[in-house]
């Protein structure tokens, strides 16, 4: 009944959906199995895409040819580029989608890719021949040939929702939870344990008084996430802050000893940074407020999500403590928050291709590795996707490095550190934030993708030499430019910035604090008339080059430091035991984890500075 698939892929959620493109893309022939085709890239949560962090990996997603980003920009009801009031490293794109049209434009997309085939039920099993996977086994015993095969079971696996006193199992509000998958992996010699989520309540935006809340509105001139053609917002809905008040808290406090939180029926580990409301009111229990965001759901349906108020309180009192928000005293519930538990694999499993240690061509990504997020799991699933499909090519994976990719960040720090609670990205995790910006993933990453073989990327190349040769243009311009006193000093002056005594270029104004690209093209009309060749993205990535050149050289200077121990491999047979100058904690670490360099060894907790000088004298440096 089915031919042999190249690659298998397991749950189309969002790392589903972007493992079964990109192994497609790579010219694999793919079997995208999932439990339920009407909620493909379904957002289980939040109708939002992107945030701090987690903007620049859509943007790289875009640039590895991944769909997020497009899905993303045709579905978007509002746009915004958080933190443009720090420095660019901190600039990061946000949308909220419409979810019903995110969910219909990912099927559309991958049902338009001749390389993908579909079956709906759920997976209950992998088949394994030797040390290697050679399919996977179906609910109603069917059996799916396949060269490799990606689990991305998300929050199913062995899912069990929470709402007060209540638990039911499910995999997510209306959907079975799946079972068998970890059982066979556990028999199999793999480690699985139990994490924790939560969702506010969806509520009837009709029963709301928005005169109540405070307004926010989306970008002026929205961007958008796509290196490509995407279509840019013409209309966008409106956000709404509202606050929690003691009122409220005091409220919610009353159902505290049915909370499966607080009474120990939960026992898996939840998010810190994206606590349920009952988590911050005892956590925090000196702020008298937390901050609402009354979210719409789309473009035509009047369904709102209360980002903010996650809880698996008892029904009732989510309902009765909501009643006391501000705008909310007439509301009416379309279904109650909850809290869910499932099981996931330490990712200390892996290695740096999301291939696991134990069975041969055998891939995890997104939920089912311990992060949380979309846009983790829609990372996760490229990565893997691309490399169970060079895999199978028995060709060498393909690796991001930290200096790289938040990806890069991501998939290291999973794989050598694991995870005790959900993980998350954020910027602080990166080391070389200047290099990793939104505005430049295409730039870092669009040409290693092209050069491992993803299709459809041509025009995209064309895309990044264009901008590469535009910006240094530019930069050009602004260093050969003179700019006279009279032209400039008013505008100098009116931002409190010294003026010019003689003609300088125009660099070196471009240089001072609060001087901007925008505003020198506002006061000086000649200048502006020859930028107006260049794009928008040219000019911006002209001017972050030119202002912070300092910070990136000196990051450049630390990455090429790091790179050189990169460079140095560990075979993956060393026999570390009989190491005996290393510390014991570093014997145990790196025989489990076996790093594929001495830079990934150094970053492995336990293994000390002097560890590495011994792995340096043992490999011959
Ligand atoms: P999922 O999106 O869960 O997709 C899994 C897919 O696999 C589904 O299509 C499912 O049908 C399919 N599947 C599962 N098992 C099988 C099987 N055996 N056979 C066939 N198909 C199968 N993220 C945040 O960033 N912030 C939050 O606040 C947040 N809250 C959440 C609250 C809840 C209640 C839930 C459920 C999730 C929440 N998330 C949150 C997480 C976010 O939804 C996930 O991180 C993201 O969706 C993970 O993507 P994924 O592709 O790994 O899995």
């Amino acid at each position: 009944m089915f031919p042999e698939y190249d690659v298998i892929v397991v749950g189309a959620g969002h790392a589903g959906c972007e493992a079964a493109v990109a192994a497609a893309n790579m010219g694999a022939r793919v079997m995208l199995a999932t439990m339920n085709m009407n909620t493909i890239a379904q957002m289980s949560c939040n109708p939002a895409m992107g945030g701090v962090a987690k903007g620049q990996i859509v943007r790289e997603i875009d640039a590895l040819g991944g769909y997020s980003g497009i899905v993303t920009d045709h579905t978007a009801v509002q746009f915004r580029m958080l933190n443009k009031s720090k420095g660019p490293a901190m600039w990061s794109p946000r949308a909220q989608s419409d979810r019903m049209l995110f969910a219909g434009k990912w099927r559309e997309m991958l049902e338009a890719h001749e390389n993908i085939d579909f079956w709906q039920e759920m997976v209950t099993g992998i088949v394994v021949k030797g040390e290697r996977v050679v399919g996977v086994r179906t609910g109603i015993g069917l059996e799916i040939p396949g060269k490799a095969v990606v689990l991305t079971n998300g929050t199913f696996l062995n899912g069990l929702i929470h709402i007060g006193e209540k638990q039911f199992g499910g995999g997510r509000a209306g959907e079975r939870a799946s079972t068998g998958i970890t059982e066979q992996l556990r028999e199999l010699g793999f480690e699985a344990g139990r994490m924790k989520t939560g969702t506010p309540p969806r509520i009837d935006g009709r029963s709301l008084d928005y005169s109540k809340m405070e307004v926010q509105l989306g970008d002026e001139n929205p961007v958008g996430f796509s290196y490509t053609d995407t279509p840019t917002l013409t209309k966008q809905l409106p956000c709404h802050i509202t606050y929690t008040s003691k009122e409220v808290h005091e409220t919610l406090k009353t159902g505290f000893d049915r909370s499966p939180m607080f009474n120990g029926r939960i026992r898996g580990l939840g998010p810190r940074y994206c606590p349920s409301i009952e988590d911050k009111i005892d956590r925090f229990a000196d702020r008298d407020r937390h901050q609402l965001f009354v979210e719409p759901e789309g473009w035509s349906t009047c369904e709102i999500y209360v980002n903010g108020f996650s809880s698996s309180l008892p029904e009732d009192v989510q309902y009765s403590a909501l009643r006391k928000v501000p705008g909310f005293e007439n509301m009416k519930m379309f279904r109650p928050g909850y809290a869910i538990e499932y099981d996931f694999f330490q990712p200390t499993q892996l290695r740096a291709s999301l291939e696991t240690r134990l069975v041969k061509n055998l891939f995890f990504a997104g939920q089912i590795n311990g992060t949380t997020g979309y846009e983790e799991a829609g990372s996760q699933g490229l990565m893997a996707g691309i490399n169970a499909y060079l895999a199978v090519k028995d060709e060498e994976p393909f690796v991001l490095k930290r200096s790289d990719a938040y990806i890069g960040v991501l998939i290291d720090d999973l794989i050598n550190k694991g995870t005790e609670e959900p993980y998350r990205m954020f910027t602080s995790r990166a080391e070389y934030r200047i290099l990793l910006r939104q505005d430049n993933a295409d730039l870092r990453l669009t040409p290693l993708a092209a050069k491992i073989g993803m299709n459809h990327l041509e025009e995209r190349m064309e895309r990044v030499t264009h901008k590469q040769e535009a910006t240094a243009a530019i930069e050009k311009l602004l260093s050969n430019y003179s700019i006279v006193p009279e032209l400039i000093n008013p505008y100098l002056e009116s931002i409190g910035s010294s003026p010019l005594k003689q003609s300088v270029k125009l660099n070196t104004v471009l240089l001072r604090p609060n001087v901007s690209l925008v505003d020198i093209c506002a006061n000086v009309p000649a200048f502006a008339q020859e930028l107006e060749q260049y794009d928008s993205e040219s000019r911006e990535l002209a001017e972050i080059n030119m202002k912070y050149e300092g910070y990136i050289r000196r990051e450049q200077e630390m990455v090429d430091k790091m790179n050189r121990l990169e460079s140095v491999r560990l075979y993956e047979n060393i026999d570390y035991h009989t190491l005996s100058s290393l510390s014991k904690e570093a014997r145990t670490k790196l025989t489990q984890l076996k790093p594929r360099t001495i830079g990934q060894a150094s970053r492995i907790s336990g293994v000390s500075p002097s560890d590495i000088s011994v792995l340096l004298v043992h490999m011959g440096r």
